[in-house]
């Protein structure tokens, strides 16, 4: 050995910045070759085959050995060592710059799989073998030489410290064998770290299948890069709260997990589950109406003062950029959606369509504002895919031709509406979420026909709306339960003897409201015993406990 390393001290002086430690022990060579179990129908890609220590052993064995070296002053003793060789292309580049596969297709050789062996250069370790598992290159085996340390990671389990995001990715593609260990004195110079040989055999059928991997490669780099956040950080970088609330829901995840402690098949489930709700979400909130008086008409419209607030009963659509307006899977009538999608469209001049998925929860007809909250969820679906960036003022004027109680839910926040009940005044409280329970009776009742039985009795109804305002802001829930009416209340019992019947029945026993022109009713902060009462009793209708929002 002695002998070997004054030889190399004439040949070449080895660059550290290119991790140049050149193998020198012919035992350690010699196991390398073996253990790659070569024939000579397989093509081995080496990457910085240096003076050729293992390279001519893998012409010897191979089938044909595409070699990669980035040092060109090393070049003249490789080409000499490898000389009696005609089945190796020395490629003189950079292997993270290199394009693998075109090289691949140049050269004329046919193979029936493709290995890699390298002694790699320590600096790169990493990136290296990222770069060859995420290509489109189908490596049947790698052999790598690398540090000790990280041999022990890639081989790691999760929950220890050794376990990173290379051995998710690793272990997602190949099974790792830690073949050897080898000693410094191995190497010319001896590097200051020990080393490993390691083997690593892809999987020919993936045990957990990554729908999208490009996904399942950005949570696992993000997660790891940033390992001191929790894994709710990590992905809040890429998605929003309630995409991951939705998923720590669906996977009983502990809020403060780390992904050192997630499984590869988590992280799958996880990217797949991402892969597929990752699309641009908003959810269209119903609404009650704590305060309804409606006034004389005017223009053919009746005035109203109108007191909302949003509720956590909510339809989810979700939105797609497409050449066309596309609605899917709906039984819906009136399309709203649809409307809205052309009215934003053409009023921002955009080149494009959309598909709109729609998962409707909010009862329609029912005066829980269920088509008009979806109308408002479009004009701020499309305003984000579409990167508009209109102002809120913009979409609630765009939002008035779709409807006069289309504006309040753009901002979704517990308002007066007045006017039409198109101009939102926010009374800007933030109120304690207060309990509801909503009953709907099986028929509909339609807007247009209650407003046409309603007789204005010119009673203002300002003080009630004061004390209102005043409960909300104090959370006084009795006091609320005072004042709240609804002037459509009469005409809608006078037009529907189911909701007449329902209504008179609750009567009985709580207090009970009207939600906008019905025939949806609810009370305020029931107890259980009486929600399990109603819900019983009431087990063919739409019953449906939530809060204010
Ligand atoms: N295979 C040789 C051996 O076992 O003696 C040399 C191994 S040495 C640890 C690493 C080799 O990788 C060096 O020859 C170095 O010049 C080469 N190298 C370093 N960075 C490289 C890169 N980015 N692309 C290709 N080769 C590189």
């Amino acid at each position: 050995m002695q002998n070997k390393r004054r030889r190399f001290k004439d040949l070449v002086i080895p660059k550290k910045r290119f991790g140049q430690n050149f193998l020198i022990d012919n035992n350690v060579i010699e196991n390398i070759i073996n253990s790659a179990e070569l024939d000579k129908n397989t093509l081995v890609i080496e990457i910085g085959p240096g003076l050729g220590a293992i390279t001519r052993g893998l012409c010897e064995d191979g089938g044909f050995v595409l070699s990669y070296e980035i040092d060109y002053s090393i070049l003249p003793y490789l080409k000499e060592n490898t000389k009696e060789y005609d089945n190796i292309k020395i490629i003189n580049q950079d292997i993270l710059k290199s394009d693998i596969l075109s090289d691949i297709e140049n050269i004329d050789f046919k193979y029936d799989k493709i290995y890699v062996v390298a002694n790699l250069p320590y600096y790169i370790t990493t990136p290296i073998i990222l770069k060859l598992l995420e290509s489109k290159i189908d490596i049947k085996r790698y052999i790598f030489m690398i540090q000790l340390e990280v041999a022990n990671r890639i081989c790691g389990n999760p929950k220890t410290k050794d376990y990173n995001d290379l051995s998710i990715l690793i272990g997602y593609k190949a099974k790792a064998t830690k073949l050897f260990e080898v000693k410094n004195t191995s190497f010319f110079p001896a590097p200051k770290v020990s080393s490993a040989v390691i083997k690593l055999d892809t999987y020919e059928k993936l045990p957990y299948k990554a729908t999208n991997e490009e996904i399942f490669y950005k949570i696992i780099k993000e997660s790891f890069e940033k390992r001191r956040k929790t894994f709710y950080n990590n992905l809040n970088s890429y998605y929003d709260d309630e995409t991951i609330n939705n998923l720590y829901d669906e996977f009983k995840l502990n809020p403060n997990i780390r992904a050192e402690e997630l499984s590869i098949q988590d992280f799958v489930n996880i990217a797949n589950y991402l892969n597929e709700n990752d699309r641009l979400v908003i959810y269209a909130h119903s609404k009650i109406n704590l305060a309804l008086e409606v006034m004389d008409l005017k223009d053919n419209y009746h005035m109203v003062n109108n007191l909302m607030i949003p509720i956590t009963l909510y339809d989810k659509l979700s939105f797609e950029k497409s050449d066309e307006i596309i609605l899917l899977d709906n039984n819906i009538k009136d399309n709203i959606i649809i409307k809205a999608a052309k009215l934003f469209i053409e009023h921002f001049k955009i080149n494009g369509g959309v598909k709109i998925k729609l998962e409707k929860n909010i009862p329609i007809a029912a005066g829980l504002a269920g088509g008009s909250t979806d109308g408002a969820a479009v004009l701020k679906g499309l305003n984000k895919l579409y990167n508009v960036s209109a102002s809120s003022d913009e979409l609630k004027k765009l939002a008035e031709k779709l409807g006069s109680d289309v504006p309040f839910f753009i901002d979704e926040e517990v308002a007066l509406c007045t006017n039409r009940g198109e101009k939102i005044n926010p009374l800007n409280i933030k109120v304690k979420p207060i309990k509801l329970l909503l009953i709907k009776p099986i028929s509909s009742l339609s807007t247009k026909e209650v407003y046409e039985n309603y007789n204005y009795d010119g009673v203002s109804k300002k003080e009630k709306i004061d004390n209102i305002i005043d409960s909300l802001k104090n959370n006084d829930i009795d006091k609320l339960k005072q004042n709240i009416f609804n002037d459509l209340t009469v005409p809608a019992l006078k037009l529907n003897k189911e909701l007449k019947i329902l209504y008179n029945n609750l009567k009985k026993e709580y207090d009970v409201y009207l939600s906008g022109s019905g025939p949806t009713l609810f009370i305020i902060n029931p107890k259980d015993s009486s929600v399990k009462k109603i819900e019983e009793k009431y087990k063919d209708l739409f019953v449906y406990l939530c809060y204010t929002k």
